[in-house]
């Protein structure tokens, strides 16, 4: 029970790439544990960090910005959060580049198709190799 205390709980969670990411919840205030990545206006969890800059105190001042409902927050969160926003924008970076590979199949997918289309067509004659 090494990766269980009385002050946080720790999930793990491997990500499409293969790479293990251990997600730390400390049992703090509302404030200071919420996830930033979930928009707190439209649930979406897609909140985007448009500008980080690190605070004395070890803290981040962020702003965030919700690309689904347009809702923005500039304040100072603590460093566990914002490592965890780090988190899942590699995890959303991970999915985006697997979107981004099923994305180029379908199109290769549709370039076939209008090639056998023309073919069906009559539109692409033996001269045209
Ligand atoms: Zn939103």
């Amino acid at each position: 029970m090494s990766d269980r205390h009385e002050h946080h709980t720790i999930r793990r969670i491997v990500l499409p790439s293969g790479r293990a990411i251990e997600v730390i919840r400390f049992n703090e205030d509302d404030a200071a544990t919420r996830d930033l990545h979930l928009c707190p206006h439209c649930d979406s969890d897609l909140v985007q960090p448009l500008s980080w800059s690190e605070t004395p105190e070890s803290r981040w001042q962020l702003t965030l910005e919700c690309p689904n409902c347009g809702w923005m927050e500039s304040g100072t969160y603590e460093r566990a959060q914002v490592e965890r926003l780090e988190d899942r924008l590699d995890e959303g970076l991970a999915d985006m580049i697997a979107d981004l590979q099923r994305l180029t199949q379908a199109n290769m997918a549709a370039d076939v198709d209008r090639f056998i289309a023309a073919l069906d067509a009559d539109l692409i004659l033996p001269e045209d190799f």
